[in-house]
């Protein structure tokens, strides 16, 4: 079994710490503290092989870049979050994808997911499929809508990511 770690950024309120919380435990998390970053662990068999995920689910400001800085030098897999009832959370998931691969250097490809929350808030909704599609195939990465209330693809973001990994960081 070989262990990733993964880092959930995205603006605040997104629902970072619903999907996280979901993923790890099987609970919808009405009010988690927006202040509090916590760091997690799972098992999961994606393709017959099984392994281990640290998943941190950040709470910083966006304004604190230097802080995601840290958290993108030593992630592996990245969870870019913004929420399907707020078109403006976009805009702070393309400046993560840009820093991630600043950071991680342009010849390589980061793992990285995009996703969209709280897709059972069907009457909220701002962000149409086709914005995100053509973003997402821009940007040459896998999209998700979600929904952490109603456990609505959340473990296919992280069996993706984890595909992901692996082919990034093979087995040595
Ligand atoms: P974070 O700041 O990105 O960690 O966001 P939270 O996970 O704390 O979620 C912010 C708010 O959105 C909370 O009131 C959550 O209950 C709500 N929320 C998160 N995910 C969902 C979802 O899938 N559906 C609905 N209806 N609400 C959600
Ligand atoms: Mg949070």
């Amino acid at each position: 079994m070989r262990q990733f770690n993964v880092v959930v950024l995205g603006a605040g309120g997104v629902g970072k710490s619903a999907l996280t919380v979901r993923f790890i435990q099987d609970v919808f998390v009405e009010n988690y503290d927006p202040t509090i970053e916590e760091e997690y662990r799972r098992t999961i068999t994606v393709d017959g092989q099984l392994d281990s995920l640290e998943v941190l689910d950040t709470a910083g400001a966006e304004q604190f870049t230097s802080l995601n800085e840290v958290y993108i030098k030593s992630g592996r897999g990245f969870v870019l979050v913004f929420s399907l009832t707020q078109e403006a959370s976009l805009q702070e998931v393309d400046n993560l994808r840009k820093q991630i691969l600043r950071i991680k250097g342009g010849d390589t490809t980061a793992p990285i997911v995009i996703v969209g929350t709280k897709l059972d808030l069907v009457n909220e909704r701002e962000v149409q499929r086709a914005t995100i599609q053509t973003l997402a195939s821009r940007w040459e990465l896998p999209f998700y809508e979600t929904s952490a209330k109603r456990n609505w693809h959340v473990a296919e973001v992280f069996e993706e990511l984890l595909r992901q990994m692996r082919i990034r960081y093979p087995a040595d």
